[in-house]
């Protein structure tokens, strides 16, 4: 019983939306089979019926069906997509009820209104009507409502006008009728249920199949977010030394196997423990972090940027020789000596020192490089600071 005030009341709300639209989906897309089955009833009853009743009626009881069959037709291709909110859905719940008890009183009221003198006549009517009512088992059953007021409306009527008639044989008929109309209630319930449950178990796959795959967009982006973490520096958010070397050793493939110019700068700022011990740690986290920015906004895509450790930093360039290297750490030495760093009243300055190494026929590897480079930035220190140091074939050509 439950069932059928649900199938009639058909309640859609947020939570039932998605299953809603698609039984009316489902029912929809039977509708050319339905409205097809009809047409070659109605022509089957006409032959029939063509020498018993009147032609006229009979015919003005077709132009009936194809007018509102053609009302219906329009509808439905109109409003065929529109499914997808609950107003859309209301309004095909209430075309349904509209049309679907039209159409079944059409053809349960013939019947009444067609009902022919003869047994035979009669009998192929009842027999017409019972196919009518057991096809909708198949296309109806999806949405429970329309299965229910089809079988009532075709039914009900004609067992009801053969009861009345009174006699024996119309009794039996009757009697054969309801039986099948008990049958049809009951099989197209169980069809209906079916239906309904493998519609609800798709939708559950469907939702435990989002769940799990949000889980995985969490899930990759938790990844890629820890991988990003493990190569970047946590104050200056440069890249670190692990991530340096894993970009700097495809660098260096490239450059050695294609016999190209790589240079490498390393730089260092000057007298920075003092910094820290007379401004505070704190400071010099700051003064850090905004050496690293000027390094990041000065370099050009495919320079490797990364923090080495404490106060020193590392650029590899790739397709750079030792001239425009140089010009390049000038241009940084300058830019960090410019920097002006707030404490207090007090308007503070740093400076940095530099050493550049470009690649030659004797360096074999990035270390071997950087430690060129690293003995020119000892240089560049010795030599006073804030300076840029270049060291090649022995001689100081800074
Ligand atoms: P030099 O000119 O010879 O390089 O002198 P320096 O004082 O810069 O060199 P030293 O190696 O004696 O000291 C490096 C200082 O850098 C000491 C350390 O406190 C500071 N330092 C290293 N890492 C950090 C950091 O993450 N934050 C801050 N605030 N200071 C750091
Ligand atoms: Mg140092
Ligand atoms: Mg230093």
């Amino acid at each position: 019983m439950n069932k059928i005030i649900e199938a009639v009341l058909f309640p859609i709300n947020a939570d039932n939306l998605h299953l809603r639209s698609e039984q009316i989906r489902m029912r929809l897309k039977n509708y050319m089979s339905m409205i097809g089955g009809q047409f070659v009833l109605l022509v089957i009853f006409d032959l029939i019926m063509w020498d018993v009743l009147p032609q006229t009626s009979l015919l003005a009881y077709d132009s009936l069906w194809i007018l509102v069959a053609s009302v219906e037709t329009v509808w439905w291709w109109r409003n065929r997509e529109r499914v997808n909110t609950i107003l859309e859905c209301t309004r095909w719940h209430i075309a349904f009820i509209a049309f679907t008890a039209f159409f079944a009183l059409f053809w349960g009221g013939m019947a009444i209104w067609f009902f022919p003198d003869d047994l035979i006549h009669q009998t192929l009517l009842m027999i017409l009507l019972m196919g009518l009512a057991g096809a909708s088992v198949s296309t109806n059953t999806v949405y429970p409502f329309s299965f229910y007021v089809w079988i009532v409306g075709v039914l009900v009527p004609p067992i009801w006008h053969f009861v009345s008639v009174g006699d024996a044989a119309h009794w039996g008929i009757a009697g054969f009728a309801t039986l099948y109309f008990a049958v049809l209630i009951k099989s197209g319930g169980e069809v209906g249920d079916a239906f309904l449950d493998a519609l609800k178990q798709r939708f559950d796959k469907e939702r435990v199949i989002q769940a799990l795959l949000e889980q995985q967009v969490i899930t990759n982006q938790a990844h890629s977010d820890l991988e990003r973490l493990a190569r970047t520096d946590y104050l200056t958010e440069l890249n670190n030394r692990r991530a340096f070397y894993e970009i700097a050793n495809q660098v260096w493939s490239t450059a050695i196997r294609s016999k190209r110019d790589v240079s490498l700068i390393l730089l260092d700022i000057d007298r920075f423990k003092a910094f820290n011990d007379n401004y505070g740690h704190a400071l010099g986290d700051s003064v850090l972090v905004l050496v690293a920015s000027v390094l990041k906004n000065s370099a050009r895509e495919g320079d490797v940027v990364a923090r080495w450790g404490g106060e020193e930093f590392i650029i590899l360039l790739p397709e750079t020789n030792v001239v425009a290297a140089l010009a390049f750490a000038e241009r940084l030495r300058k830019l960090i000596s410019e920097l002006r760093i707030n404490f207090g009243q007090a308007s503070l300055s740093i400076t940095a020192s530099f050493g550049v190494f470009q690649r030659d026929d004797l360096c074999q590897s990035i270390d071997e490089l950087t430690f060129s480079a690293d003995k020119c930035l000892y240089q560049a220190k010795s030599e006073g600071r804030n300076r840029v140091c270049h060291i090649l074939n022995g001689q100081n050509l800074s």
